[in-house]
């Protein structure tokens, strides 16, 4: 199937007098007839369903769509696109170990891998996607696990080189995790430039009415874990939760995602309930429908707001002469997302104004919805950084997030014109 049929009919494949749409099981655990029957389920010796904390038949239909989309093995879903980041890297980095990021990441992800999990003995380099090979290379140390960057960075709207990363991480022996929410599967797939890992924030695009909160993983199943086996013991060991089992011997190509579910999800248990995943999968059945009219309407509105005196600067890949736009169409030849970043000319109150006479278009803390939504970092979600903080994770402080949604254009650029008229 093609990525459109995916969105449509991925994932759930009725059969005989079975539920045309997916159904929700909302149930907690499933019964079987034998003791011996669970037995073998808990050994991981056969596969099932016995808990939904572990598995749970809509969460799985789901995940398989949203496999199918990426081009991945397998799909772990998680109950919020941080879940799904902390899983992700959790999953083979332990206390002593290290990983590498881009700095131009999400601020939620920017405090987990910078604070939260430093906490937890992991430590973070952050490093400026702009820097020499050179430079970049000489952060790699012997318990460096894995590499990270966004396809399109939120809310900076920069440009991963995917494949300048994904061979730079395999030079040394890690995989490369990429946090693909905002370009989508429609309009970017990680793994076909070497990415291993796959990561969503699937309260964005995928659902798209700002309606569940939602993460998923997706494996490749193309990193050689076995190759590194002395750096990933949790992959490549005997867990001992497990009475010994090896996730790789047992596994194979599924070893990363079924460790995922069967240590971290029964661990820690981040996992979404069956009537949000329901919610997500109406939202993806039309992705490839919205995310082109997405593209369509922040063309139009980014354009705009380049010709227009009162405002400083403007990033969007898409637009011709954009630093990023020979990445973009090498990554996005078909479309980069909703999103735009930019800047007005003045102070920080004008920008404030300017938002805030805004009437179609809401403040609010939400990004790649249906509905149009701007945002300020400096003066939001970002408050508790210093203006050098910010510039650090890749955020001018002057910078407005504009999230264009799919409303008709004119609408949105007489908004647009109204308000900057005010200022
Ligand atoms: C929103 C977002 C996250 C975090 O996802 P939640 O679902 O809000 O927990 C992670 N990465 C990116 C790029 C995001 O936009």
């Amino acid at each position: 199937m093609k990525k459109e049929s995916i969105c449509v009919q991925g994932g759930w494949q009725p059969t005989k007098g079975e539920p045309r749409q997916v159904p929700i099981y909302q149930s907690t655990t499933f019964k079987y007839d034998s003791s011996e029957q669970m037995a073998r389920l808990f050994d991981l010796e056969e596969s099932g369903y016995f808990y939904t904390r572990l598995q749970n038949p809509t969460n799985d239909a789901v995940a398989a769509k949203i496999a199918a989309l990426e081009g991945g093995v397998g799909c772990v879903l998680t109950s919020s696109g941080q879940a799904a980041n902390f899983f992700a890297v959790f999953n083979i980095c332990e206390a002593g170990d290290h990983l590498i990021t881009s700095n131009n990441i999400y601020g939620g992800t920017f405090n987990l891998f910078g604070v939260t999990m430093r906490k937890m003995g992991i430590e973070c380099t952050f490093v400026d996607p702009e820097w020499s090979d050179e430079r970049i290379e000489a952060e790699f140390r012997p318990n460096t696990k894995c590499f990270f960057g966004e396809t399109i960075s939120n809310p900076g709207c920069t440009v991963f080189d995917i494949e300048r990363f994904a061979k730079m991480a395999h030079r040394h022996g890690v995989p490369l995790l990429v946090d693909n929410t905002f370009a989508t599967p429609i309009n970017c797939h990680p793994f076909e430039w070497g990415a291993d890992i796959v990561v969503h924030s699937t309260t964005k695009y995928m659902d798209g009415h700002a309606a569940q909160v939602g993460g998923a993983i997706v494996d490749s199943g193309n990193f050689d874990w076995e190759a590194h086996a002395d750096k990933f013991p949790g992959l490549c060991a005997p867990d001992e939760s497990y009475h010994g089992l090896t996730y790789t011997k047992a596994f194979g190509k599924m070893a990363y995602i079924t460790k995922c579910t069967a240590q971290l999800m029964r661990d820690l248990g981040a996992v979404p309930s069956p009537q949000n995943t329901f919610i997500l999968n109406l939202g993806l059945e039309s992705l490839h429908l919205r995310v082109a009219q997405h593209c369509r309407n922040a063309k139009a509105l980014a354009e705009f707001l380049k010709g227009d005196e009162r405002v400083a600067w403007v990033r969007y890949s898409d637009l011709e002469g954009d630093k990023y736009h020979a990445l973009q169409q090498k990554y996005l030849p078909n479309g980069s997302c909703g999103v735009v970043a930019f800047g007005l000319k003045g102070s920080r109150e004008d920008a404030i104004r300017f938002m805030d006479s805004l009437k179609l278009i809401s403040i609010v803390t939400h990004v790649a919805d249906a509905r149009s939504c701007v945002l300020h970092p400096a003066s939001h979600t970002h408050r508790q950084l210093s203006d050098e903080q910010l510039r650090a994770a890749g955020v001018d402080p002057s910078l407005i997030r504009l999230s264009v949604g799919i409303e008709d254009v004119d609408d949105l650029l007489a908004d647009l014109k109204q308000a900057l008229a005010l200022i």
